[in-house]
């Protein structure tokens, strides 16, 4: 088995490769930056290699190497900003839609708009209004249905005097 020699990445030191691009003396370092750049991805994912490298404040070829390493993985390297709808190409990475895309978005996002504006003037509006009145109409008045208790306490007073009368 050969022993795989290198140039440290970041030193420049010759050192016997095992896993790391870098030598034992840059390996903490190399940790830390890994870091570093792991938590910006994870809240920014879709940044491309030079703004994650200055947001996570580290060397633009310290990215590109743990993304060759498969360290880490950058949407903006890794695959070409594709639409999330269709799969054709998107017009920008952060956006992630191709440009019919977007416009048939906009439109569905108009009409939802407008389904909730009527749903919400119904609830409170015109439609309201209007729908009371059809249903006071259509409710005939029952002849069968029970007197009130007021007109049975009415009914048994003129009997009442009437029973005195005789
Ligand atoms: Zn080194
Ligand atoms: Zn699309």
């Amino acid at each position: 088995m050969a022993i795989s020699m290198d140039k440290c990445a970041r030193c420049g030191k010759i050192y016997h490769k095992i896993r790391s691009t870098v030598c034992a003396q840059c390996q903490d370092a190399e940790d830390a930056d890994y870091e570093k750049i792991r938590d910006v991805l994870c809240y920014e994912p879709t940044l491309t290699p030079d703004q994650v490298a200055e947001a996570a404040e580290v060397e633009l070829a310290c990215v590109m190497r743990m993304i060759n390493e498969g360290l880490i993985t950058s949407v903006s390297l890794s695959e070409p900003a594709v639409c999330g709808r269709c799969g054709a190409p998107a017009i920008s990475l952060s956006k992630r839609l191709c440009q019919s895309c977007l416009e048939k978005l906009s439109i569905e996002c108009a009409e939802a708009l407008r389904a909730m504006r009527e749903a919400q003037m119904e609830r409170e509006g015109y439609y309201g209004v209007h729908r009371t009145v059809e249903r006071k109409r259509r409710t005939p008045p029952t002849p069968g249905s029970p007197k009130p208790p007021t007109r049975t306490t009415r009914s048994r007073a003129p009997k009442r005097t009437a029973g005195s009368g005789r």
